[in-house]
This record gives structure tokens, C-alpha cells and sequence, in this order.
């Protein structure tokens, strides 16, 4: 099988970094092993940053996005030199769990910073038992306010930052999880749940 560590979806290029995440979330494609956009994004073996950056197609992209199937600060070292190299050619978004600190054993959001222009964290829930209920994360309780940290933490850093969730959470969850994201100064948006 083909390992796709890059894929085109109109003017968007997105980068695949790994399977791993440190959640398992009751939507998750990932977990149903589905196609995304007609590409088999689970990894037979995960890229080095070289294997990337050798995979980038020619042309003109308005942003590139690291999102892949996992969670892309699993491999914090490899997404760092990506963008390290990308960085300066081309817009560059992170989507991110927000549990990147918690899976690195340190603050990242500095680095983070440093290379992104945007930066989309999965808020999912408006508390830790609901995130919990939906997210099973590894960090169990903990990874709810890691999370929200993280988005936070980036947006005071200068990054612009949304708060994302699945609009299949229901419309009371979702007017809670604005007004935490509101109460939190990080901007927020609702995604469409993939089938
Ligand atoms: S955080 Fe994203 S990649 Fe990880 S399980 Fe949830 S939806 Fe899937």
C-alpha cells in the first residue's frame, strides 16, 4: 500500500504525520480505518521529515494544514522541522486535540507560535466529563483543561486560534462550548460531522 504523507484538497495541502493519537473519539474516521476525500490516510510507516518534504507536490497552495489522521503533536519533532522548512513559503495551520503539552511532557505552545499563523483545537465538550465521554483521551480528566490551555495559551501568544467542535454534539452543547470559548478569548467555529 501507498503511505500518503501529503494530500491536495483544492488550493489546501494537508500533512499526514501519524496514525497516534492520544484520543479516541466516538467520530473519529480514524477509528473506522475510512478513506478521507477519497485518500487511505492510515500510515504502514510513519515519514521522517525528509520523507514529507519530499512528497510535496509543485504548485501553489494558499495554506498547508498538519492534521493527518492522528494527532500531528505526536511527532512534535518531525512537525516542527516540516515547518521549520515551509515556513515563510506558504500560510501554516495546526489542528490539534490541544493535548500536545500532556503528549510532549512540557509546554509546547511557544514553539507552536513561533511557526504557525493558525492554529484549530478540537474543543468537542464544554467540560471535563463530557470531553471524557466523547474523547476517551489517554490523559483521562486531565486532557479537558490541557486542552483548553493550550488553545488559550496560543491565542495570547499571538496565533490566531479557534475552538472547534462536531456540530453533531447537539445545539445546547454547542452554545456552551461558544460561550467557553468566548469566555476564554479564543474565536470558535462549528465543523460539519463527517460521515
Ligand atoms: S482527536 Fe482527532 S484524530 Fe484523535 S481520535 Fe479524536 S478525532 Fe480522531
Amino acid at each position: 500500500m501507498t503511505n500518503t504523507y501529503v494530500y491536495a484538497i483544492g488550493d489546501t495541502l494537508y500533512i499526514n504525520l501519524t496514525n497516534e493519537c492520544s484520543n479516541v473519539c466516538e467520530f473519529c474516521v480514524r477509528a473506522m480505518r475510512d478513506d478521507y476525500e477519497g485518500y487511505d490516510l492510515w500510515l504502514e510507516k510513519e515519514p521522517t521529515a525528509e520523507e514529507v518534504l519530499a512528497a510535496i507536490p509543485q504548485g501553489d497552495f494558499a495554506q498547508v494544514v498538519f492534521c493527518g489522521y492522528g494527532e500531528p503533536t505526536c511527532r512534535f519533532d518531525v512537525l516542527k522541522r516540516v515547518a521549520t522548512a515551509l515556513k515563510g513559503r506558504y500560510r501554516l495551520r495546526l489542528n490539534t486535540n490541544g493535548q500536545g503539552s500532556l503528549i510532549n511532557g512540557r509546554d509546547i505552545t511557544g514553539e507552536v507560535a513561533l511557526l504557525f499563523d493558525e492554529v484549530n483545537v478540537s474543543m468537542n465538550a464544554s467540560d471535563a466529563v463530557k470531553y471524557d465521554d466523547i474523547c476517551h483521551s489517554r490523559f483521562g480528566k486531565a486532557a479537558f483543561g490541557a486542552m483548553l490551555e493550550f488553545g488559550k495559551s496560543c491565542a495570547k501568544k499571538g496565533v490566531k486560534t479557534h475552538f472547534s467542535v462536531v456540530d453533531c454534539i447537539g445545539e445546547e452543547e454547542v452554545e456552551a462550548c461558544r460561550v467557553l470559548a468566548f469566555q476564554s478569548r479564543v474565536l470558535f467555529k462549528v465543523r460539519k460531522f463527517i460521515t
